[in-house]
């Protein structure tokens, strides 16, 4: 069975641009027959709450769209995803990274074509045995590296079309311990059967790190629809100064979830009525460009 997903971070509460990409990943699953699951991206614990999961959980169902109530937290997933690094690393797959931040940004300032920003250098790479053992004597704990060799990987998106890119050598386990996102999302997907990700654009240029990594661990690769930001009335990012942006905003100017449902809908060139707007689903309906929110929502509240 088709089975779509959101996979919000609970670190603050989903405003409209999220909740748009949710419903049109839920829209999506159902029109194709399928179902949908929520799952819980909290792997970054110290921005993680559960106030802001329930919010999260409870303006999605505010909005009309069904999922288990079980859903899966990444928090509680740690040793599978320990797991995948080690069968890597013993594959030669991996290296310890010593770089700090600064030293990334300050590297990575040249252009990488069309790696995703930040790409990384590939500093640590070959390190000699005497260095590796300067840096694992200093102290500093080393995060895990992929070894990658200039892969390119090319997938057809359910709206950008055909995209091509690379990849770098991406973090699998952060120096705190903790797994990355990258990694832990493509075993998720694959162990929750997810067969589309619908998810905001920002994320367009990840994708071929997924696939890659789906790749190396024989997982299979889900099809991808990357949604395009929702901006404000400046054009930038929609951010909390654009005005009423969450739920609880709009229902402080008198907009109920279900007139937001219906406004999102619409923006997406689908019926505003949630059935025929599943009935009559279709990507090629769903707009390429941004979308700026209505003047009415562009009103600050307290
Ligand atoms: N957890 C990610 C975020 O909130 C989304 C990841 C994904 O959909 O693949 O940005």
């Amino acid at each position: 069975m088709p089975r779509g997903r959101f996979a919000p971070s609970p670190t603050g509460s989903l405003h409209v641009g999220n909740l748009r990409t949710a419903l049109v990943a839920w829209v999506s699953a159902r029109s194709a027959g399928g179902d949908f699951v929520v799952r819980i991206e909290d792997l970054d614990r110290a921005n993680s709450s559960f106030e802001n999961e329930k919010s999260q959980t409870s303006d999605l169902r505010a909005i009309g769209l069904e999922f288990p109530v079980d859903v899966v937290r990444q928090s509680e997933r740690f040793e599978i995803y320990d797991a995948a690094i080690d069968r890597l690393s013993a594959r030669g797959l991996t290296y310890p990274c010593f770089c700090t931040r600064r030293e990334i940004r300050e590297a990575a300032s040249a252009p990488h074509g069309d790696l995703p920003e930040g790409a990384y250098p590939g500093t640590c790479r070959d390190l000699s045995s005497a260095e590796l053992r300067r840096r694992l004597d200093s102290g500093r704990p080393p995060a895990v590296r992929l070894r990658t060799d200039g892969e390119r990987y090319r997938f057809t998106d359910r709206i950008a079309g055909d995209v091509e890119g690379g990849i770098d050598d991406v973090v699998l386990r952060r120096n705190d311990g903790v797994p990355a996102y990258n990694l832990a999302v493509v075993i998720d997907d694959a162990w929750q059967r997810v067969d589309q990700v619908v998810r905001g654009d920002d994320l367009l240029l990840s994708t071929p790190r997924q696939i890659h990594l789906q790749k190396l661990l024989g997982l299979p690769e889900p099809s991808y629809a990357h949604v395009p930001l929702v901006v404000g009335g400046d054009g930038e990012r929609l951010a909390k100064r654009h005005g009423a942006v969450t739920l609880a905003d709009l229902a402080q100017v008198g907009e109920k979830a279900a007139d937001v449902r219906a406004e999102l809908l619409a923006s997406l060139g689908l019926p505003t009525d949630v059935d025929d707007a599943v009935s009559g689903f279709a990507w090629a309906k769903v707009p390429r460009s941004s979308w700026t929110i209505p003047l009415r929502w562009q009103t600050r509240t307290s």
